[in-house]
């Protein structure tokens, strides 16, 4: 969406802007830059591995002895990464733009002989600030060993507790989603962050600055909102399992049935290794399941949830009519109730649980996840291996049960689109594995059979070394 957006800006402001879509070959970039001798060329990353993709563009833009201006945004890009990575192997600018609402005094400066000389010496001079600061960043304290990370795992008594067991093992499918039910479960802050307003709902309907253009936006949203439910222009499906699970040290275990004799498939988890103040656990999600020697019967819980099945002709409807605006919050709300039905569907499974029958919670506390249990996903901070969402789909059988596919690097499409793992220990919190050192890398790479090499690949801003 912030790709949109910028187009958008710099559209309003008498840009021609070529929009190649999503997941662009390197080539493809470099053969329309050319053809249409543009001005500027941009790139957007959403999640890890376009990283290193815009790395290899940047790298080919030079071989291919291009002067043109890069630009860089997206969730995943940062000044850091533009410093350190890409700058250097671009003899063009190459500016990495905080949000898009910059976009334009960042090209409008690029394109005029006047304002370049002094933007691009300020580019500069961030970008080597940024490199000398990345190359005195040393974290505070050194990592912990893996082996001592171990040691300092969550130490649950499971002697003491007895796991809940869910209705059924296997998994089951809802096709399609109750879209209009599940509306009430959308979490509107995030809806504005889309549009670039900092705030959070309903006070920012109220706030001073933007209040008047929040109300506006969330007015608008309501309207086509109805529309899409009424009309039925957006499908959701989801699927949803419970497994029979143990831990085994950092991996979890899931059996194909209850005697817990086969292995289904593994779950490879990630472990903290910042040297935290004693009474801190150093946290990987395995730690919440009962170890495979505590003779209990655990379960982990996997889910798929889609609410963009059929969004492109109703984007490409407004985009005949040159209608950004609809075709940007047609996405946002396909996004929002990605979201809410990934909120609805963990309640289904709460109560599948058995722990969530009497759970009586305010919409507010909803959203506020004040219930019993985490849905972490792969690619979050708790998880933050993509490639973990390939088992997860077929444990789920996620792309003939949902219509949701993975692309090769393990994005979903449709994007509006969650999809994660449930864990039910009260105990179960949101946390993020931080920086790993290599010692944790080459053991993660070895349980999954992958190399170093690719490992690093995935988890770039998780290396601590
Ligand atoms: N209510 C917010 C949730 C955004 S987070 C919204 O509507 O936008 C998106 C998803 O990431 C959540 O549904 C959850 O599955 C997962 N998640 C959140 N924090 C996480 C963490 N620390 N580690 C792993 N997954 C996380």
């Amino acid at each position: 969406i912030g790709k949109n957006i910028v187009g958008v800006v710099l559209g309003c402001n008498n840009y021609e802007v070529i929009d190649l879509g999503v997941m662009v070959p390197c080539d493809q970039i470099l053969k329309v830059a050319k053809e249409k001798n543009v001005d500027v060329i941009g790139l957007s990353g959403l999640i890890t591995p376009s990283l290193d993709e815009m790395v290899h563009v940047a790298k080919e833009l030079e071989r291919a002895g291009f002067k043109t201006p890069l630009i860089l945004g997206g969730a995943t890009t940062s000044r850091a990464h533009t410093a350190v990575k890409i700058a250097p192997l671009y003899s063009a600018p190459t500016v990495h733009v905080l949000d898009a609402s910059r976009s334009v005094g960042v090209v409008g400066s690029l394109i005029s002989d006047d304002l370049r000389p002094a933007f691009v010496a300020e580019n500069n001079a961030a970008l080597e600030r940024a490199r000398a600061a990345h190359a005195n960043k040393r974290p505070a304290k050194p990592l912990l060993s893996l082996a001592t990370a171990r040691d300092r795992r969550l130490k649950i008594n499971w002697g003491q507790y007895t796991p809940p067991q869910p209705e059924f093992t296997g998994t089951r499918t809802i096709s399609p989603t109750p879209l209009g039910e599940i509306v009430k479960f959308i979490d509107w802050s995030p809806f504005f962050h889309t549009w670039e307003l900092r705030g959070r709902y309903p006070a920012i309907l109220k706030d001073a600055t933007v209040g008047e253009k929040a109300k506006e936006l969330f007015d608008d949203a309501q309207k086509l909102l109805h529309r899409i439910i009424d009309e039925k222009l957006l499908t959701g499906k989801a699927v949803y399992g419970f497994f029979p699970a143990n831990s085994a040290g950092d991996d979890i275990l899931l059996y194909t049935d209850e005697s817990r004799k086969t292995v289904l498939r593994t779950i490879h988890t990630l472990r903290q290794q910042l040297d935290k103040p004693a009474d801190q656990p150093n946290l990987a999600l395995a730690d919440y399941i009962a170890p495979a020697n505590s003779g209990k019967a655990d379960y982990l819980g996997a889910f798929a949830v889609t609410a963009g099945l059929n969004i492109e002709p109703l984007v490409a409807a407004f985009e005949k009519d040159h209608d950004d605006y609809n075709s940007i919050m047609t996405k946002a709300l396909a996004d929002r109730l990605a979201e809410a039905s990934a909120e609805w569907l963990h309640h289904q499974t709460r109560v599948a649980w058995g722990f969530g029958r009497d759970e009586n919670l305010s919409n507010d506390q909803l959203i506020h996840e004040e219930y019993r249990g985490i849905r972490p996903a792969p690619g979050y901070p708790a998880c933050p291996d993509h490639t973990e969402k390939r088992v997860l789909f077929e444990l789920l059988d996620a792309e003939k049960n949902t219509g949701i596919r993975l692309t090769e690097n393990f994005a979903m499409y449709p994007a509006s689109s969650v999809s994660g793992f449930y864990f039910s220990h009260p105990e179960a919190k949101y946390f993020g594995v931080a920086q790993l050192a290599k010692d944790q890398i080459t053991d993660y790479a070895q349980r999954k059979n992958l190399s170093v090499e690719e490992t690093e690949k995935w988890l770039g801003p998780n290396l601590g070394y």
